[in-house]
């Protein structure tokens, strides 16, 4: 399970910052703001795109609690097991420091968590490493977890954890879990012919998107990738206003960001 983070809740292991590798953050970045893309990924500045302190450390305990929680025997009763879990990794309430809130959403979402359907998942295995090569560019991450498909444990699905639903408020399925295809694409071998669906599971909501992996599906991924990869020379790098917009740190010297504030 993954480490770095931004403001939507997901959360990458991999940058995939070396020019001959990508992540799915980088295509994500590109994808949803072509500006964004270039200040931070072609100009290095990552630093004006971190998103705020709560958000970082509610995703990485949560992340970190939910891969104690597969990690433990499927008998014992799904909240009480993650309380544990959060008392054992949780900072000390002082340390939720800029948003008092921060400890009551973790718990929250804990407790959304454990009266969920992801809850009842077997997991087959945490945080695979996945390399995928996608228009003769190579993709790095890890899939969160890859669990049994119920009632056939051969088959296998793979499942990300998002703190927010911010990307997933798409119609077109292939946008939708173009994460979950990048990595499925990328899987290694003894789960790439078995793994037959995929799942998000957001947080904030406790709720659990969840489609069947085929063919016409990935060729769409790899489409929707190829036409993004297009682009990430420029010469353009368009403004593109996006749900984003709010914790970009480029705000201030974003000319669509301070017109689009002026239309209001
Ligand atoms: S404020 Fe919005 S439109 Fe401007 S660079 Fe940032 S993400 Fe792009």
């Amino acid at each position: 399970m993954s480490t770095g983070h931004d403001s939507e809740g997901q959360l990458d292991l991999f940058e995939g910052g070396a020019e001959h590798t990508w992540s799915y953050s980088r295509l994500k970045s590109l994808r949803r703001c072509p500006l964004e893309y270039k200040v931070r990924w072609l100009s290095d500045q990552h630093s004006l795109f971190e998103p705020g302190h709560i958000d970082v450390q509610a995703g990485r305990l949560l992340h970190h609690i939910i891969r104690e929680y597969y990690r433990s025997p499927a008998n014992a009763e799904p909240y009480q097991l993650l309380l544990k879990a959060y008392h054992k990794l949780a900072p000390h309430a002082s340390e939720w420091k800029d948003d008092l809130q921060g400890e009551n959403r973790a718990l929250a979402a804990l407790q959304l968590f454990a009266y969920s359907k992801a809850a009842t998942l077997r997991a087959a295995a945490l945080e695979v490493a996945c390399k995928a090569r996608i228009s003769e560019t190579s993709f790095v991450g890890q899939a969160d977890l890859i669990y049994e498909i119920p009632g056939s444990p051969t088959a296998y699905g793979i499942l990300e954890f998002k703190l927010n639903d911010v990307e997933v408020r798409v119609d077109d399925p292939a946008e939708r879990f173009l994460q979950c295809l990048i990595y499925y694409a990328g899987l290694p071998a003894q789960f790439r012919s078995s793994t037959k669906a995929m799942g998000i599971y957001i947080f904030d909501t406790g709720m659990l998107l969840e489609a069947e992996i085929d063919r016409a599906l990935l060729n769409k991924a790899f489409s929707i990738v190829e036409t993004a990869l297009q682009s990430a020379n420029g010469p353009e790098f368009p403004a593109r206003i996006n749900p984003f917009c709010k914790s970009c740190g480029y705000q201030t010297l974003c000319p669509a960001y301070s017109s689009s504030l002026k239309r209001r």
